[in-house]
């Protein structure tokens, strides 16, 4: 049996700290892992800045819940989810996820959770399930005897999209093309939802 195995961010929805970034004023809260490989000082230098301006749980949030899927983003969705079984892998968090979990009509999603204090809604750090989240979940689905087709955009899926039985970044940046020539790159959701098929 197969599961496909997707990413999030940069795939399905815009980058949530990026639209955060922009709608908050703040700049520096623009990079991702496409620029900061090392997740954890990525999200640690985020948290730096959150707590620098006094910005909590509260205010992330109803940013999110103004952003949208990507265009065609639920229709591939959907049509993946009917011939196979389908997995969000992300290295986001729950609390952020929820909102576009609703607009992508609720597909499984695997990812990590944020520490909050619940009386001043400071974000006080985060929890991931596991080191090396998304290499460490398609290991366990083929485990379970399972076998994966991935897809992503950045650093952290070239892990899962590598030890995939096929693999495909998605609107990805040249770096990671370059780095990575045998890997196939689509810009277009038909492109995708073709290779995997093909792949099934
Ligand atoms: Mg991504």
């Amino acid at each position: 049996m197969n599961v496909v195995c997707l990413d999030l961010e940069g795939v399905l929805v815009p980058e949530i700290w990026i639209a955060f970034a922009k709608t908050a004023g703040i700049p520096e809260l623009e990079r991702t892992t496409r620029d900061e490989p090392d997740y954890d000082k990525l999200m640690e230098y985020r948290l730096d800045i959150l707590r620098e301006h006094g910005l909590g749980l509260k205010e992330i949030q109803e940013v999110i819940a103004k952003i949208d899927p990507m265009p065609g983003a639920r229709e591939f969705l959907d049509e993946v989810r009917q011939i196979a079984q389908v997995i969000i892998i992300s290295d986001t968090f729950s609390q952020f996820a929820k909102p576009l979990m609703q607009k992508l009509g609720f597909p499984t999603i695997f990812c990590n959770e944020l520490v909050v204090n619940d009386t001043t809604g400071e974000i006080t750090g985060y929890k991931m399930r596991c080191p090396e989240t998304k290499l460490t979940t398609v290991r366990a689905l083929h485990q379970a005897g399972l076998q994966t087709i991935a897809s992503g955009d950045s650093y952290n899926d070239v892990g899962m999209i590598l030890n995939s039985k096929a693999g495909f970044f998605f609107r990805t940046i040249d770096a990671l093309k370059k780095e990575y020539p045998d890997v196939p790159a689509y810009t277009e959701y038909s492109e995708l939802l073709q290779a995997i098929k093909a792949a099934l």
